[in-house]
């Protein structure tokens, strides 16, 4: 009688570990893809004006220079 019990705590224990570790072990490399991801939209570049560094989204390409902005590409 004894032996059931320690099978049925033993396999509720295997059950609570794996339900814990399911979601993080599912949840890592979703973190690296997004810091992955986020390192790649955060590209900074250099204003050929003002030289101040912003991200190459946020970035205005103008004769083939990068600038802070539109009145900084004018201003070229
Ligand atoms: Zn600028």
């Amino acid at each position: 009688m004894k032996l059931v019990v320690w099978l049925i705590f033993i396999v509720l224990v295997v059950l609570a570990i794996r339900k814990k570790a399911k979601p993080l072990t599912a949840s890592t490399p979703d973190e690296v893809r997004t810091a992955q991801q986020e390192s790649v939209a955060e590209n900074m570049v250099s204003c050929a004006h003002c030289h101040i560094y912003l991200p190459a989204s946020e970035a205005v390409h103008c004769g083939g220079n990068v600038y802070c902005s539109a009145a900084h590409a004018d201003a070229h």
